[in-house]
């Protein structure tokens, strides 16, 4: 697998990721195991999600994998909207929600940094 690819798989766990648990964390989440991806490699971690967020990241999954687009341009940009509407929507508000909490969590290092 191409290294940009993995990448951003794992981006996409780890954004789904992060909406999963401040959203959902109390729907019942279990381990994420694809026959397609080892999605616990890429990420280097244990991903745990709820059911609908399994099957939007599967989706994300295969749809970034067979991507024709070469170089792939950032998903927003992109003139064939591959994703299925409902998970387009979905996959707007993970990454609308996740985005931000990352860069709030970047600022907060970085007031921790001035701290102490
Ligand atoms: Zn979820």
């Amino acid at each position: 697998m191409d290294h940009k690819l993995e990448q951003d798989l794992k981006t996409l766990a780890l954004f789904i990721c992060t909406y999963c648990r401040h959203r959902h964390g109390d729907v019942g989440v279990s381990r994420v195991a694809f026959k397609t991806h080892d999605v616990e490699r890429i990420t280097g971690r244990r991903v745990m999600l709820c059911p609908a967020c399994t099957k939007l990241l599967s989706h994300a999954f295969v749809k970034r994998a067979n991507c024709p687009i070469e170089p792939k341009p950032a998903c927003k940009h992109c003139p064939e909207h591959c994703y299925h509407p409902s998970y387009r929507e979905k996959i707007r508000e993970v990454m609308k929600y996740s985005g931000r909490r990352l860069v709030l969590s970047g600022r907060l290092d970085y007031l921790f940094h001035l701290l102490f």
